[in-house]
């Protein structure tokens, strides 16, 4: 039996989440917004610091486990906004101190991919959109490789700055999409797509400049932008499916939770000569949280895998800019 307390601290959401032998017991979170203007990383650290305690407490209860049945503790420890990821270090020392017990440091992409095999999916290509994140990603001669991804900007953080310059808060990813259910013309945008990559910088100024000439309403723009970029990711999830012959798209991100986003990833997957399943995990588990970084943690303090204890901790650092394709993989 092993139980683990996981900490998601990379960006804009505080997550501790207590897995016990790969089963979810407790999945609490706490997401910091903003009325107007994107993130503000110190002050998105302040909100996860301020939260720890309330959430510790939260999920604890939740999970009806003692404290001290904690086995580790594991913690994103990158990429992300390193103000953000500093709180979870600290708070997943100052833990690993009074409980006597090890910390695992955990990628946070790769633990939304693991976590998504909670659906069923084995093997997966994964659609890996999130704010900051625009990645595919699949498992291949002993490491997680990154098959395609944006070349500039994250596609939540793109919808985001669509949102805000067109007078929306954060997140702007809900809005757009209701907004979008009420477009009735589709307006030409530029597709870019190029080889496995995308790039969406040069959509986004097109875009600011369709609302700047007043000739379109919201809900046409919000429509086209789904329909062109959400087929931009189709198209290269489409391409790395084929290219490793995998059978299973698997979607992770908070991007993800877009019904229509879904709706033509299932369409794809549906017309592919070769049959492809369709997996796609319920929204608690789609965006940032403390509970797929217990998941993988727990899977690696199985394998002994990037383990932190008394006589090695003060090594332990956060990883800001670390990449999927670094990560060892010694527990498949
Ligand atoms: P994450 O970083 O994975 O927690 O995801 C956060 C991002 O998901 C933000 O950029 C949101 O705008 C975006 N998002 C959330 N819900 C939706 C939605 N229904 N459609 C599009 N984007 C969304
Ligand atoms: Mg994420």
């Amino acid at each position: 039996m092993t139980i683990i307390l996981g900490i998601e601290s990379t960006a804009h959401t505080f997550g501790i989440g207590i897995v016990k032998d790969g089963k979810i017991l407790a999945n609490v979170r706490d997401m910091y917004t903003t009325e107007q203007g994107g993130i503000i990383p110190s002050e998105s650290a302040k909100h996860h610091e301020r939260l720890f305690e309330e959430l510790y407490k939260k999920a604890i209860e939740t999970s009806k486990i003692k404290e001290e049945d904690i086995d580790a503790i594991a913690f994103s420890q990158g990429p992300g906004l390193a103000p953000c990821l500093l709180v979870g270090l600290r708070k997943a020392k100052e833990l690993s101190l009074r409980l006597n017990k090890p910390v695992v440091g955990v990628n946070h992409c790769v633990a939304h991919l693991e976590v998504g095999k909670i659906t069923g999916a084995k093997d997966p290509v994964m659609l890996y959109t999130s704010g900051a994140n625009t990645q595919i990603i699949a498992y291949a001669s002993g490491k997680y490789r990154v098959f395609g991804e944006t070349l500039d900007i994250g596609v939540g953080n793109f919808i985001d700055n669509f949102a805000r310059y067109s007078g929306i808060g954060f997140p702007g990813g809900p809005a757009i999409e209701k907004l979008a259910k009420e477009g009735k013309d589709y307006i030409e945008l530029p597709y870019k797509v190029k080889g496995m990559d995308i790039t969406l910088s040069g959509i986004l100024t097109n875009l600011k400049q369709k609302v700047e000439s007043g000739k379109y309403s919201k809900e046409d723009l919000a429509y086209s932008l789904q329909e062109t970029v959400f087929a931009m990711l189709v198209e290269t999830a489409e391409r790395a499916l084929a290219h490793t012959g995998k059978k299973e798209l698997l979607l992770g991100g908070g991007v993800a939770c877009n019904s229509r986003l879904q709706e033509m990833c299932k369409i794809m997957c549906e017309e592919r000569e070769e049959k492809v399943k369709f997996f796609c995990p319920e929204r608690s588990l789609l965006v940032d949280n403390g509970a797929m970084i217990a998941f993988l943690g727990e899977i690696m303090f199985n394998a002994n895998s990037n383990i932190f204890t008394k006589e090695n901790i003060k090594d332990l650092d956060i990883n800001a800019s670390e990449r999927t394709d670094d990560i060892e993989v010694n527990w498949k």
